[in-house]
């Protein structure tokens, strides 16, 4: 504190509140408040916190939204928390070259929201108004992921200040280097294990001429599966294609003032020409029906879409809304797609004797799903139900089938057990080594 305060003045605090709103996240965790909060406002900054916190061996934690659902953000070995929220600009659009470069803290709405008039977009979302430093460093995806990629494919390069406060640059403003080691995906996905990054540069999308969203109920959950993998197999280049169960469907329909039939549902968008996304809604109208799915309701209008995504990005608060008081211990769990309808309706039987509410959305082109088990936070017996059943039971099950659990996050507190289960002995090691290496 003493260290840093003439460079930073206020921004830089032990008071408790502060402490306790950042030693918490969206992650059903107990709170981990860092012993200091610091935000700084450029790279320079970092660059001075991190070696003072290098030279007194203080862990250094970097905070974005604090919507990652894992603890990933968590200080659990105190030390100094960065708030990145301060450097949060757009420091250059290129037009030309269809990237922009931005600062870490800057949430991706407002990143659209300052790109609305270039006629380009910013497509990951991860439904929670997550940071771009966050996502990149998390690796996030999100309901576009089926056709504009997950942050492995949108970061192009990144600015980073390493463990001993030395500044690196990825990579230049070429797209396509064959020339030595790919240090952005090394990053990216780290978790801030490996370094602090203080800018993004990101591949940006036109906005396309026409969208088109619609709401497709099934009888069953794997005749929604089958419908999905058929349009996936004939190439209809969804922008997105998100399964949601009956269970789901309720809490959403409550939270949302919907009337939806409470069914496996899929909430589908096209983006493209206006002919491309007639032609694209048509053949899955046809590819839905064969499955046994009751008539597509459309939502073609910029307000009605977002009313319905609104929905779907906040089906955390709709399941929780099911079970007043419940907090949600959230699995993610991603499977190849061929193997997802046995993998869902095994979930659904483990469930059944379990006893517990746990409703279900999925990013289901990707073979990606999470279950929200909601438990009452003062009954410790039904936490370790339920916790038994998401790390032992379903994610081991969902490994033998050659998936990954969790999809979205691989190094946070809560899923390291899963972690060492996901990567051969030898990927682990090499890991480990790499973060030995930029100590
Ligand atoms: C309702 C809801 C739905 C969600 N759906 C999805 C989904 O579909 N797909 C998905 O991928 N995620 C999803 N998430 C999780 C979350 O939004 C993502 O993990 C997001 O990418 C985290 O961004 P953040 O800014 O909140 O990061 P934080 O939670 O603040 O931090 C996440 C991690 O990144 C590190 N970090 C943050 N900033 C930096 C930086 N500048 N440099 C280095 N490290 C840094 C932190 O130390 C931490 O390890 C969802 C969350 C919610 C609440």
């Amino acid at each position: 504190m003493d260290r840093l305060r003439p460079m930073l003045g206020e921004r830089v605090t032990d008071a408790a509140s502060v402490r306790g709103q950042f030693g918490r996240s969206e992650a059903y965790r107990q709170p981990s408040p860092p012993d200091l909060v610091a935000r700084p406002a450029d790279a320079g900054e970092v660059q001075a916190i991190v070696r003072a916190c290098h030279e007194l061996r203080a862990p250094v934690v970097a905070f974005g939204a604090g919507t990652s659902l894992e603890g990933n953000a968590a200080a659990v070995r105190g030390g100094l928390c960065l708030d990145m929220s301060a450097m949060d600009q757009v420091v250059a659009v290129r037009l030309a070259d269809m990237d922009v470069r931005v600062g870490p803290g800057i949430r991706r709405k407002a990143l659209n929201a300052a790109l609305r008039d270039t006629g380009l977009f910013f497509p990951i979302d991860p439904g929670a108004a997550a940071s771009i430093g966050g996502m990149a460093s998390t690796r996030g995806s999100g309901t576009m992921a089926v056709r504009y990629g997950t942050m492995r494919d949108a970061v192009l390069s990144l600015e980073v200040v390493l463990p001993d406060g030395r500044l690196i640059r990825t990579g230049r403003r070429a797209r396509k280097s064959a020339a030595g080691y790919d240090l952005t995906r090394l990053f990216v996905g780290a978790e801030g294990t490996l370094g602090v990054i203080t800018e993004v540069t990101l591949r940006l999308h036109p906005i396309p001429e026409a969208i088109a969203a619609a709401v497709c109920p099934f009888p069953a959950l794997r005749a929604a599966v089958d419908a999905t993998i058929a349009v996936m197999q004939v190439a209809i280049p969804v922008a997105r294609i998100e399964l949601l169960d009956a269970v789901m469907m309720r809490g959403v329909n409550r939270y949302a003032g919907f009337a939806y039939p409470e069914q496996p549902t899929l909430f589908v968008e096209f983006h493209g020409t206006r002919n491309a996304v007639g032609e694209q809604g048509e053949r899955v109208r046809a590819i839905v029906a064969e499955h046994g799915a009751a008539e597509m309701q459309w939502a073609r209008e910029p307000e009605a879409r977002s009313r319905l995504w609104h929905a779907r990005d906040n089906t955390l608060y709709a399941g929780r809304g099911l079970r007043p008081g419940s907090e949600a211990i959230i699995t993610d769990v991603c499977v190849p797609i061929s193997a997802l309808a046995e993998c869902l309706e095994e979930t659904s039987r483990d469930l059944e004797s379990s006893g517990l509410l746990a409703p279900l959305v999925g990013h289901v082109g990707d073979g990606n799903f999470h279950l929200l088990l909601l438990v009452d936070p003062s009954d410790g017996a039904e936490i370790a139900r339920a916790r038994a059943r998401c790390m032992r039971g379903s994610s081991r099950a969902r490994l033998r089938s050659t998936g990954r659990a969790p999809a979205s996050t691989g190094l946070a507190r809560a899923s390291g057990r899963i972690w060492c289960r996901n990567w051969a002995a030898r990927s682990r090691r090499c890991a480990r080594s790499n973060r030995r290496w930029t100590r």
